[in-house]
Formats: C-alpha cells, structure tokens, sequence
C-alpha cells in the first residue's frame, strides 16, 4: 500500500495512493495511520488533482547513516566507518515532491545524494534484529543533500546535512516491500548519476534500524536515511534531481 500526504482543499490530509504502474487516484484515510490505522473516508481525489507534500513530516527526528556503501566512502576519500556513522536532520529541513531546494548561502557546493530513507511506525527502543519489520511502518525516497564544503570544515555535520531544505522526502511511503535488493538510482537533469542496489549497503535496513535503537527512542514517524550510493555531485540553481527507489517511485526537486 502507498500512503501518501496531500493538500486537495483545505489541510494535509493523509491519504492510499492506488496501486499499479499508473497509479491515478488518491483514497482519502480519516485522520493519522501512524496512530490510527487506515480507514478510508470514502472520498476519492484524482492523484493529478492533490499536492503530494512530504509523505511525513517526523515526529522526532531524521536519523542518517554516512558512508554505508562501500564505493561512496571510496569516491569521498575514506574509509568505511567500523560502525554506522549516524547524523540528525532536524525536521525543519524536510520538504516534500517537487518543493524548491534553496541553496544556502554559506556554502558554494551543494550535493545531492539518492537515498532509501525507512519511516518508523511505532515507539521502540532496543530492537532486536527479529523484530525489526515490526516496528517499521513502511519505505520513501530521499535526498540526503549536503553542503560539503561546510561538512569538511565543520566536523559535526548538522548545518551541512540540516540546513531547510535538505532533506527532500517522498512522494509517498510505500508499506509492502522487500528491500533486500532494490535499485536506488538519482538522475541529474534527467541524466543517471548514482546506480546502486540495497544489496550493496554495508549495513541493511535491519542492521541500521536496531543499532539506530540502541541511542534513541523511535517514535512513529521518525525517519531513517540508510545512505547513498557513489555518484554524488553538485547542485546548481536551476537543476532537477530525482531519486528513484525501486518499487516505490520517484521524487523530483529542482533548485532554487
Ligand atoms: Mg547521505
């Protein structure tokens, strides 16, 4: 099922996104899945009809993951961490499909980076590895865009990687997958820049998501970027980049 956030008339409302490769209409769902399951109102909007806006603004917080695929800490000139390298992104920097990316004046280099980002769906701390798929309410696309000349020079990476903005997510959260071994694939201007598999992540979905549990409480609705793929380069005002997940679909922001 792909549970997605909208704006038809009036408030965000949640709402299931149809299935099939030409997904047309959105089901209204009555209040908050996360908390309340999904019931649908009857109400029915045309997809081309809504605003999709961030499938999740988090409750929380956005844990990210650095350099969890191999030849992406390879093309950054390092090694691959012993342990999960984790960041937050405050939910400030959270934008949905097709919002403007605004470069931040303080940097001059400004990446992009493809990503599966995994949405929580219940409170939970210490989650042992067989228990994982419980707590997780469901898979989005995201893009973990950083400012790479702050994130040399400042060592914690909060303004690099949380500036408004960043953290493009979306377009919806996809509830039914297997994400052992998806394509996870940006494109610059159209143009494929990054084409990496799951399968290629150093720490799965799983690995990431019980040792996020072992520092922090999740809550409904936090999120978790697993990281990305190598490929990465700069953004410039005017460019359009889309990450696509396999099996999710694709998030399209252009720069402002
Ligand atoms: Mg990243």
């Amino acid at each position: 099922m792909r549970i997605a956030r909208f704006v038809h008339e009036g408030d965000p409302t949640f709402g299931v996104v149809d299935p099939g490769d030409n997904p047309a209409e959105v089901a209204v769902i009555k209040g908050d899945p996360f908390f309340s399951g999904v019931q649908l109102t009857g109400e029915r909007h045309k997809l081309e009809d809504v605003r999709l806006l961030a499938p999740i603004i988090p409750r929380s917080k956005v844990v990210g993951i650095g350099k969890n695929y191999a030849d992406h800490a390879k093309e950054m000139g390092g090694e691959v961490p012993a342990a999960p390298l984790m960041f937050l992104v405050p939910n400030t920097a959270v934008i949905g499909p097709n919002d403007p990316v605004v470069l931040p004046a303080f940097s001059d280099e400004v990446s992009y980076e493809a990503e599966l980002a995994v949405v929580i769906g219940r409170i939970c701390k210490d989650v042992p590895l067989e228990r994982v798929d419980e707590v997780i309410f469901g898979y989005t696309c995201a893009d973990d865009i950083t400012a790479r000349d702050a994130q040399r020079t400042d060592g914690q990476w909060a303004r690099a990687k949380g500036f408004d903005t960043s953290t493009p997510l979306g377009p919806w959260i996809e509830t039914d997958l297997d994400v052992d071994d998806l394509a996870v694939q940006g494109r610059l201007n159209g143009t494929l820049v990054q084409d990496g598999r799951t399968s290629d992540m150093i720490w799965g979905v799983r690995e990431l998501v019980s040792y996020v549990s072992q520092a922090f409480t999740l809550l409904p609705g936090d999120v978790i970027m697993t990281g990305t793929p190598a490929g990465v380069g700069t953004l410039k005002e005017g460019d359009r980049f889309e990450v696509e997940v396999e099996g999710i679909g694709r998030l399209t922001n252009t720069v402002r």
